[in-house]
């Protein structure tokens, strides 16, 4: 059907475009945890905006407080002035999710997008400690502009801009080849060895799950020693929650459940919970040595998004129902996968919470397994350093019946993909 040769795209729009590669129809309309194309088809939504759809599409929470402020002619743009659905979402991240947890950060709104909130929480880095290196983790994913892309591993999206990996020194991530590489220990000598050739850096940037890197997973013990080794040594700690927080590994904070503080905590994707752009660069108070308009952007204060995520935070923060929810569907998940992967030797899973990955032995059975999932009305993406990851973010919000049907379509997916 026409809905399905979406041609004016490859006429008019550049080469650059992704995700419509894997989904070549015409998407028209949201609900929920569904997504439905021109033509009718519906698919069942397991990638969510890349984890900015964490309560779904369109919900009707959201869309109701965005609605009723639009139709009250509410404040949509206001740069970085004083507007009441800014001060009230200020007040409500603070009572509903600061203040329980005993969190001490000031909130900085650095632009629109989650490499935004990545380039102050780097520059602030420096300025703060006058150093300039910056350790980031290989496979770890950080952002599109040059800071950002500097500490980011993936070499393809480097190499063409000519960036090189200047403010970083790349090192295997917990967990990631299996956990067999001792990192950690490397990272301890190589800061003590002043013939390591390893400046001291201004900071560490990591993220608790990898999500773009292929869903390489930390554990809390190996976050809590690279806390103290920062600690020890006076260098920043940049947890980038933009794809992990906002409960996509259950806790708000993916860092939560490891116990750790961190200096500086990037957050996007999910925080506005409707999909407007909105990103957040919390910082000790300390660090907040910025001068007025130091760093600065047209789009940091859409109200839109205030007015969105304040009920975000209002209807599901509050108490702890999301968070438990998405732990046991998380658990449901990982166990089904667990199952599948039984059955298949090639195969093997990981995950926390609600970001889980499938692995396959290379990109062109992952890219089958997406195909398929497709044409069976399931959407999801490929990750990880070779493509080789299946990465699924349903919303936090889908229903168990929902995950099961989602679990089923992968299963025949990846059995007919393997065999
Ligand atoms: N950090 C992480 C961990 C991310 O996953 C992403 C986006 N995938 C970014 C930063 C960049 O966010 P944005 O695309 O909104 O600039």
């Amino acid at each position: 059907s026409a809905g399905l040769r979406p041609s004016v795209f490859d006429e008019l729009e550049s080469e650059v475009r992704s995700y419509c590669r894997r989904w070549p129809t015409t998407f028209a309309t949201a609900s929920g945890s569904w997504l439905t194309d021109e033509t009718g088809h519906e698919y069942l939504d397991f990638f969510a905006g890349a984890g900015s759809l964490n309560y779904g599409h369109n919900n009707p929470v959201l869309k109701s407080a965005l609605v009723d402020y639009v139709a009250r002619d509410g404040i949509t743009h206001s740069l970085d002035t004083y507007t009441v659905a800014k001060r009230e979402f200020l007040e409500t991240l603070h009572r509903v999710v600061l203040a329980p947890r005993n969190l001490d950060y000031k909130v900085q709104f650095p632009g629109p997008t989650g490499t935004n909130a990545v380039e102050a929480a780097l520059k602030l880095a420096r300025k703060c400690t006058g150093r300039e290196t910056i350790i980031s983790f290989t496979n770890a994913f950080h952002g599109m502009t040059l800071g950002a892309l500097a500490v980011t591993g993936n070499s393809m999206k480097r190499a063409g801009a000519g960036v090189p990996l200047v403010h970083t020194t790349p090192m295997p991530f917990d967990h990631y080849l299996g956990g067999t590489v001792d990192d950690f220990h490397w990272l301890e000598h190589a800061l003590e060895n002043s013939g390591s050739g390893l400046e001291k850096p201004a900071a560490v940037i990591v993220e608790t799950v990898q999500g773009e890197g292929g869903v390489n997973v930390a554990r809390p013990q190996w976050l809590r020693a690279l806390a103290q080794l920062c600690r020890d040594r006076d260098i920043l700690l940049i947890v980038d929650d933009v794809q992990m927080g906002c409960g996509r590994t259950g806790p708000f904070f993916s860092f939560e459940d490891a116990g750790i503080e961190p200096d500086i905590v990037t957050l996007s994707k999910s925080i506005s919970g409707y999909g407007l752009p909105m990103a957040l660069t919390l910082l000790k108070p300390h660090l907040d040595i910025w001068e007025p308009g130091e760093h600065n952007g047209t789009f940091r204060g859409n109200n839109l998004a205030f007015v969105t995520a304040r009920a975000a935070l209002e209807h599901y923060w509050n108490d702890d129902g999301l968070e438990g929810a998405t732990r046991r569907r998380g658990e449901m998940m990982s166990a089904a996968f667990t199952d599948l992967t039984a059955t298949l030797p090639t195969v093997s899973s990981r995950g926390r919470g609600m970001i889980q990955g499938l692995v396959f032995a290379d990109a062109a059975q992952a890219a089958r397994v997406s195909a398929h999932a497709f044409e069976h009305g399931l959407l999801v993406e490929t990750s990880g350093p070779r493509d080789e990851v299946v990465k699924l973010l349903p919303p936090l919000t889908a229903t168990d019946d929902e995950i099961a049907y989602g679990i089923r379509i992968l299963a025949d997916a990846a059995t007919a993909a393997t065999n």
